[in-house]
């Protein structure tokens, strides 16, 4: 099956041709940790996932890189604000290295949480340092960068096709641009490189470089990084779209410059999720995370389950509605391949542990045709919503024997990892004192007493079981 993806440099579906046969180099930029990951970063980590799952399903080796950003700057390039890492540190009274460990190891748990797959190199940017000294002193050496105000600049006139991702029209951006307040900029789009000359009082994140003691620009980090691990030229690039304009049309220049070749062949980026009212932004301190999420009862995997409803390149409206139905959808789920366990136990043992995914026993022509309609979906730029209908068409389709259908729904887990092959039963041992709590609040329903119905609902929900009332009775789950 050819995988095709939507091509952000070109703007058009390509067939993906890796640059060495059955491997593939993918690089993420990955999170700046003075703070939690907000869901929005989250949906765009889920997305990356599903293009790692689908290519290792189709029998790709991928190197994935993603870098961390723990090196305290601004994540723009204004010359304004202050360093959101010395902010945190103030504010929680740690050291700036130990909230970068605290956010970073935060991160991780939530890849875990949404069933990610951990990066096959997880870089962090105050390791990598001496990579992006000398990735500057090449850009020195061949004339694309000048020094002014103590500090060092990337000229992008000196680079034709700067733009070229973001398709900008640099004469009408020079025309139109307001005065850029850093004052040392020969055009108000050159970017910083290195920093002596700190713009935040009290800055602790410092190194010695043959410019001066200091820090680097925000853009060299990933540059640097992903040629040292993916070599001078890789497959694909991904983000979300906001790092179309400046960050990754930055990366480009500084690495394109500094080797004289194409970087990357493949562009991929995730749309935005966004809330009814308001941009979500970790600034603004109203943002929300996936422990905000657990914290009222969802499970992290209903928030992948939910982002999967939408194409990765359309916009997701967050609402917590939205989420409820994906809540609901998982538990459906879990029902059924529960159910199915149980319908295909014998026949599931006698298969060996590689039949049971993939493997060659063979399939029914019903099931092979779902499996051929699932994977052609993703193949096609990821395309999980359609994914998902197939999913749920051979799930609901009772003529397909029990066992087929778990094992063809395994097989599609591999890349939605929905992590249905550990769903536990959802329906709870009742001891006496549970059973007899359900009774009491069946009475009191009966004699019309919510508050006292409520009041037993919340001493189970404490107690991990959760009573829903449904048109046929109550039904009794875990929580
Ligand atoms: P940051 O930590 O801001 O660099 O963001 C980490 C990743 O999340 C980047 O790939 C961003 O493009 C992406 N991102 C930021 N905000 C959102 C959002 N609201 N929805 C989806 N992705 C986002
Ligand atoms: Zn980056």
């Amino acid at each position: 099956m050819k995988l095709k993806f939507f091509n952000t440099l070109g703007r058009e579906i390509q067939e993906f041709h890796p640059i060495h046969p059955d491997e593939v180099g993918i690089y993420t930029c990955g999170p700046t940790v003075w703070n939690y990951a907000h869901i929005g970063n989250l949906r765009t980590y889920v997305f990356e996932d599903i293009l790692r799952r689908a290519f290792e399903y189709f029998g790709y080796r991928v190197k994935h890189v993603m870098n961390i950003t723990d090196v305290g700057h601004l994540t723009d390039d204004a010359d304004l604000g202050e360093d959101k890492m010395i902010k945190g540190a103030r504010e929680s009274g740690r050291t700036v290295w130990e909230i970068a460990e605290y956010y970073t190891d935060a991160f991780f748990k939530d890849l875990k949480r949404l069933n990610i797959r951990m990066p096959t190199d997880a870089c962090r940017a105050t390791d990598h340092i001496e990579d992006m000294i000398k990735l500057i002193q090449r850009l020195g050496e061949r004339g694309y960068t000048y020094s002014a105000g103590g500090n060092i600049y990337f000229d992008i006139s000196k680079l034709p096709d700067y733009g070229k991702l973001a398709l900008l029209n640099i004469n009408d951006l020079k025309a139109g641009a307001r005065i850029d307040i850093d004052e040392n900029k020969k055009n108000p789009l050159d970017f910083a490189l290195w920093f002596t000359r700190s713009k935040f009082e009290h800055q602790v994140m410092l190194w010695d470089s043959p410019w001066g003691r200091g820090y680097p620009g925000w853009h060299i980090e990933c540059s640097a990084m992903s040629m040292k691990y993916l070599g001078e030229q890789f497959d694909i690039h991904c983000g979300g779209v906001d790092h179309i304009p400046v960050h990754h049309t930055n990366e480009i220049a500084q690495s394109e410059a500094s080797t004289g070749k194409k970087w990357v062949n493949y562009w991929l980026h995730g749309e935005f999720l966004v809330l009814t009212r308001g941009k979500m932004a970790k600034s603004k301190g109203n943002f929300m995370t996936l422990s905000s999420l657990e914290d009222q009862g969802y499970d992290p995997l209903d928030y992948r389950y939910f982002c999967l409803g939408a194409h990765y390149r359309s916009q997701l409206r967050f609402s917590f509605e939205g989420l409820d139905a994906a809540a609901r959808a998982r538990r459906n789920i879990s029902e059924h391949i529960f159910r199915l366990r149980l319908d295909s136990e014998d026949r599931l043992k006698a298969l060996s542990p590689d039949d049971l995914i993939g493997g060659t026993e063979p399939q029914p022509d019903a099931v092979k045709d779902c499996l051929d309609s699932f994977f052609n979906h993703i193949a096609v730029d990821l395309n999980t919503p359609k994914g998902l209908a197939v999913f749920w068409g051979l799930l609901r389709d009772e003529d397909v024997d029990p066992a087929s259908k778990y094992r063809a729904l395994l097989e599609m887990d591999k890349v939605l990892g929905l992590d249905i092959g550990h769903i536990e039963s959802q329906i709870p041992e009742l001891d006496e004192e549970i059973e007899k709590l359900v009774k009491e609040r069946d009475d009191a329903r009966k004699r019309r007493d919510f508050t006292k119905a409520d009041e037993i609902r919340d001493v189970l929900k404490g107690k991990g079981i959760i009573l829903e009332d449904t048109p046929e009775g109550v039904r009794i789950r875990k929580k």
